[in-house]
């Protein structure tokens, strides 16, 4: 079951080859000349070009050039020994992105939350929490990207998204003012179906009393998931427990406004790049009080991000977004608030 697995130490730790397999004659032909042409000592086992431990970081380079198609079709499998294990041939690329990021053994033990508050405009309270993950790890302090990404190098996104929400349940929820709502991310991309995947997620909530209307679950990265009639299954079945489902970052990268009408979720979070140094004359201005009209045509509220002054704010508030969240109106920290030091600008806001 994907919630229940533990992060475990990645494997390619002691990997002594990668045999390297080209799709076509043509590419393997490519290949042949350009480890001869960067020097790269490789055995030839049947098809494949096994080249060694040593010779990995010279890989790096030599992929650059390859087209991005050809690099698709250029797998490869790890060997200990001069043995390939066929059951982890992926592309090359993807091995040597894992090759190249740094697997935190055990930090995901050592989980922790900093909470962000969101607030709402109307009134300048408090509506809520963002649970934001980090570790610590040898020392050091872990943020999210960089643990995301070393999950996602390593095989392990589905255990770690399962773990940082159930981690960010227990941990947070029990912390937060009574009526406060929690926000968690999650990642879709990692759940295969909803009724087995999310079974942790709910008795993460048993196991710490949880108001399930008081949780709202994130969707991140909805731009990489293409599987509609998924993601919508998943949605249900958070709000079939009663939570709230949010989609996030919409105006980052390609998230699609086709999603805020297929989906309908009860939140919608406007990116930071949105948001971030909005002045009174920005060409952004029109599409952000559009994208505001739009969700609340449909029923949905807005969640402005990455408020990091006052007149952002003031802007924000004009246009009509409902909550904001931003360095501006509280940095993620180890503890909730309960209350805002500032108060709300003179004049502004619509509600
Ligand atoms: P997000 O969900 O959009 O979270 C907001 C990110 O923006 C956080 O970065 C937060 O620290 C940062 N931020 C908030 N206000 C401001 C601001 O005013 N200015 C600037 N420059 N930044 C601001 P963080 O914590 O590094 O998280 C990055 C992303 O990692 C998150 O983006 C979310 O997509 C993902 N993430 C974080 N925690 C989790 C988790 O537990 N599970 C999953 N699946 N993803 C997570
Ligand atoms: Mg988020
Ligand atoms: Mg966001």
């Amino acid at each position: 079951m994907c919630d229940c697995q533990s992060l475990q130490p990645g494997h390619n730790s002691g990997l002594e080859g990668l045999a390297l397999y080209a799709a076509s004659s043509h590419l393997r032909r490519k290949l042949h000349l350009l480890l001869e042409a960067h020097h790269l000592a490789f055995e030839l086992h049947g098809p494949a070009f096994v080249v060694a431990a040593d010779s990995f970081t010279a890989l790096n380079v030599l992929v650059d050039s390859f087209s991005m198609t050809e690099r698709h079709e250029l797998m490869s499998t790890p060997c200990q020994g001069s043995q390939p294990d066929p059951w982890q041939t992926a592309p090359l690329v993807q091995w040597l992105h894992r090759l190249n990021t740094p697997w935190f053994v055990g930090a995901a033990q050592h989980l922790h939350f900093e909470i962000q508050p969101i607030v709402g405009l109307g009134t300048m309270q408090v509506y809520g929490h963002e649970a934001l993950v980090r570790a610590r790890w040898n020392g050091q302090h872990l943020g999210a990207p960089a643990l995301l990404n070393a999950a996602a190098a390593h095989g392990q996104a589905r255990a770690f998204d399962a773990q940082a929400r159930r981690n960010a349940i227990t941990q947070v929820y029990p912390m937060l003012p009574p009526q406060q709502r929690l926000f968690v991310n999650f990642s879709p991309s990692v759940v295969y179906n909803p009724e087995i995947c999310l079974q942790t997620t709910f008795e993460a909530c048993r196991e710490v009393g949880a108001d399930l209307s008081r949780l709202v679950f994130e969707v991140t990265e909805s731009e990489a998931f293409p599987d509609l009639k998924m993601l919508r299954r998943i949605l249900q079945r958070y709000r079939a427990e009663g939570a709230q489902v949010a989609l996030d970052d919409l105006g980052a990268g390609h998230t699609s406004l086709l999603y805020l009408a297929e989906l309908q979720p009860d939140v919608v979070k406007l990116d930071q790049a949105l948001i971030r140094g909005l002045h009174a004359d920005d060409a952004r201005l029109p599409l952000v009080e559009a994208l505001i009209s739009y969700a609340h045509a449909l029923g949905i509220q807005v969640v402005a991000e990455g408020i990091e002054t006052a007149d952002e704010l003031a802007l924000v508030m004009e246009l009509g977004s409902d909550y904001g969240q931003g360095y501006y109106l509280g940095r993620p920290a180890a503890n909730p608030v309960a209350d805002l030091p500032i108060s709300r600008p003179m004049g502004q806001g619509r509600n």
